[in-house]
C-alpha cells in the first residue's frame, strides 16, 4: 500500500495497515480458526495482490458459532436494557475512536475511496448509539377493556438467533443496519461476511468484544458463499438478515422458507433518474454523476439508468459526458481520486463484459468504455474508466440490469407519463429519483415511482431515521428507521382473564 497517505487527512489518523495478517474465526468469544484449517486470501484491489490470509469456515464451524449463540440467547435475552444499551454506546465510541482504521481495512478489501469508507465508518458509529437508545424506547401497548372480564397487551421480545449474510460494497455499514438492532434487543448473532471483505467484519467485532458484549452473542463465521449457505440452511437460525444480489437473497429466502424462518433481503437495483426541462440543470448533472460513480458505481443505490427529457438530453448527455471524463481516477487513499478500483476480480470481469456487450450491440458511447490503463497503478490495478453510454433501448441488457461499475445509460423521453412507464418497467425497486422544480410533478411522480426509496432534487443521501429498502426484486423488508426494531422483535398478545 503507497505509503504518502498513511498518516493525516483532516486530522483524522488512518493508520498502515500491515499486509500478511492472518485472520480466525470469533466464535463464543474466542478466534479460532476453521475446524479443518482451510483459508483463503483477500486480494487488495489496488496492488492487485493478496494482502491477508483468513481462515474458511465449514459446516461444522457455522454450526458451533450457532451453538454459541443459542447458548448465549437467554442470558443475553434477559440482560436490563440498561445494560445493554450501556455496552452498545461503548461498542460505539471504540468503533468512533478506531474510524480511520476501519475505513482503511475496508479500502484495503473493496478499494473504495477513502473519504467514502471513513463517512460510512462514521456512519456505524451512529447507528450503534441509535439504536442502543432506541431499544431503550421499545414497548407494547396495553388496551383498558378489549372485554369487560379482560385485560389485554402486546409486548415485543427477541426472535432468537440471527444469521447476517452481508456484502462487499459497504461492509460495515450494511452490516450496522443488522447488527446493532438486532443486539440491542436481546437477539444473538452469526455474521457471514463476504469472502472480499472479512476483515474489517472481525475488527469490528472485536471491538464490540472489548466493549463488553458477552460471549457467543456476536460470533463472525468468514468464507464464501458455501458459509452463507450453511448458515442460511442452518435449522438453529432463527432469522436471515441478507444484503446481496437477488440471485443468492432468492436462495437465502427458500432456504428460510423451509423452516418458516423470519428473512429480510436488500437486493439489486439501478434507480432510474430522470431529468426534467424545468430543473437545474448544473445539480442535475452533479446528481447523475453521483448516481453513475459513487462507490465507483458499485453500489445497490445507483443511479445509472438516466432519463433526460428530450428539450434538454443533448445537453445533459453532453455534459454528464465531459464531467465522467474530467474525474480522477487512482489510489483510493487519495482524498483527490474520485474513481478507485474495482473491488475484486470476478467484479472486473462481469464490468468488463457489459462494456463488450455494448459493442456488440451497438450503443452510442459518449464517453470511457474500456479498463483504465496508461500508468504503472492503473495498469496493475482492477480499474474502469467511468463511461456513459446514450440513446439506450429500455429492454437493453444495459438498461435492466446490474453492471456494478461507474456505466451510465441513457434514454430520452417526452411526457411525465412516459417518463413514469419506463422508470417502473424494470424487476427492480430500491431506489429512483428526478430533477425538477414544479411541485405538482414532485408529489404526483413521488407517488407513482415503484421503489422504496425516492430522492427529488439530490441523490444517494440516506439517514438511520429514515428506513431503506426495496419493492419487487429489490427485496423484502425495511432496514433503518424508527421501526427497524420491528424486524427484530416477535409482537405476542397477552390475555388476562379477570375473575
Ligand atoms: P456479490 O455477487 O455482489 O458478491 P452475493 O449475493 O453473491 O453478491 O454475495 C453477498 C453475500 O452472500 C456474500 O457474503 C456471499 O459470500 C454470500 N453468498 C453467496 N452465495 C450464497 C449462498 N448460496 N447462500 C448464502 N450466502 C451466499
Amino acid at each position: 500500500m503507497s505509503a504518502q497517505h498513511n498518516t493525516e487527512s483532516n486530522e483524522v489518523r488512518f493508520p498502515e495497515i500491515p499486509s500478511g495478517g492472518r485472520y480466525e474465526l470469533l466464535i463464543g468469544g474466542k478466534r479460532v480458526p476453521a475446524q479443518d484449517g482451510a483459508t483463503f486470501a483477500c486480494v487488495d484491489p489496488y496492488e492487485n495482490r493478496d494482502w491477508g490470509v483468513v481462515s474458511s469456515a465449514g459446516a461444522e464451524d457455522v454450526d458451533r458459532a450457532v451453538a454459541a449463540a443459542r447458548a448465549a440467547f437467554d442470558g443475553w435475552r434477559w440482560t436490563p436494557q440498561a445494560q445493554r444499551t450501556q455496552i452498545l454506546l461503548r461498542w460505539a465510541a471504540l468503533i468512533a475512536e478506531h474510524a480511520g482504521e476501519l475505513a482503511r481495512i475496508q479500502v484495503h478489501e473493496n478499494g473504495k475511496t477513502i473519504t467514502e469508507m471513513h463517512t460510512a465508518t462514521l456512519g456505524v458509529a451512529g447507528a450503534a448509539s441509535f439504536y442502543a437508545n432506541l431499544a431503550a424506547n421499545l414497548h407494547g401497548e396495553t388496551f383498558e377493556s378489549p372485554a369487560p372480564d379482560h385485560r389485554g397487551w402486546s409486548m415485543r421480545e427477541p426472535i432468537g438467533v440471527i444469521g447476517a449474510i452481508t456484502p462487499w460494497n459497504n461492509p460495515l455499514l450494511l452490516l450496522a443496519w443488522k447488527l446493532f438492532p438486532a443486539l440491542a434487543v436481546g437477539n444473538t448473532i452469526v455474521i457471514k461476511p463476504s469472502e472480499v471483505t472479512p476483515v474489517s467484519t472481525l475488527r469490528l467485532a472485536e471491538l464490540g468484544v472489548q466493549a463488553g458484549v458477552p460471549d457467543g452473542v456476536l460470533n463472525v463465521v468468514t468464507g464464501a458463499g458455501v458459509t452463507g449457505r450453511a448458515l442460511a440452511e442452518h435449522p438453529g437460525v432463527d432469522k436471515l438478515a441478507f444484503t446481496g444480489s437477488t440471485a443468492t437473497g432468492r436462495a437465502i429466502a427458500l432456504a428460510g422458507a423451509q423452516r418458516f424462518a423470519r428473512v429480510t433481503l436488500e437486493l439489486g437495483g439501478k434507480g432510474p433518474h430522470l431529468v426534467f426541462p424545468d430543473a437545474d440543470l448544473d445539480l442535475a448533472v452533479e446528481g447523475l454523476l453521483t448516481g453513475i460513480t459513487a462507490g465507483t458505481g458499485q453500489a445497490c443505490n445507483a443511479g445509472s439508468r438516466l432519463l433526460i427529457h428530450e428539450q434538454v438530453y443533448d445537453t445533459v448527455t453532453e455534459r454528464l459526458g465531459k464531467r465522467l471524463s474530467e474525474l480522477r481516477i487512482g489510489d483510493p487513499l487519495d482524498p483527490e481520486v474520485a474513481i478507485g478500483p474495482l473491488a475484486s476480480r470476478p467484479q472486473l470481469t462481469k464490468v468488463l463484459s457489459y462494456l463488450d456487450l455494448a459493442r456488440d450491440e451497438g450503443h452510442r458511447l459518449v464517453t470511457g468504455g474500456r479498463r483504465a490503463a496508461g500508468s504503472e497503478s492503473l495498469d496493475r490495478g482492477l480499474f474502469v474508466e467511468p463511461t456513459l453510454y446514450a440513446d439506450v433501448d429500455n429492454h437493453a441488457r444495459l438498461a435492466q440490469e446490474e453492471i456494478f461499475g461507474p456505466v451510465g445509460v441513457a434514454m430520452s423521453f417526452s411526457s411525465d407519463e412516459e417518463a413514469v412507464r419506463l422508470a417502473n418497467d424494470i424487476p427492480y425497486g430500491l431506489t429512483s429519483g428526478f430533477w425538477t422544480k414544479d411541485v405538482d410533478r414532485v408529489h404526483r411522480l413521488s407517488s407513482q415511482l415503484r421503489s422504496g426509496v425516492v430522492w427529488i432534487n439530490t441523490w444517494r443521501v440516506g439517514s438511520f431515521q429514515l428506513p431503506f429498502g426495496g419493492m419487487k426484486a429489490s427485496g423484502i423488508g425495511r432496514e433503518g428507521g424508527l421501526h427497524a426494531l420491528n424486524a427484530y422483535t416477535e409482537e405476542k398478545a397477552v390475555w388476562l382473564g379477570l375473575h
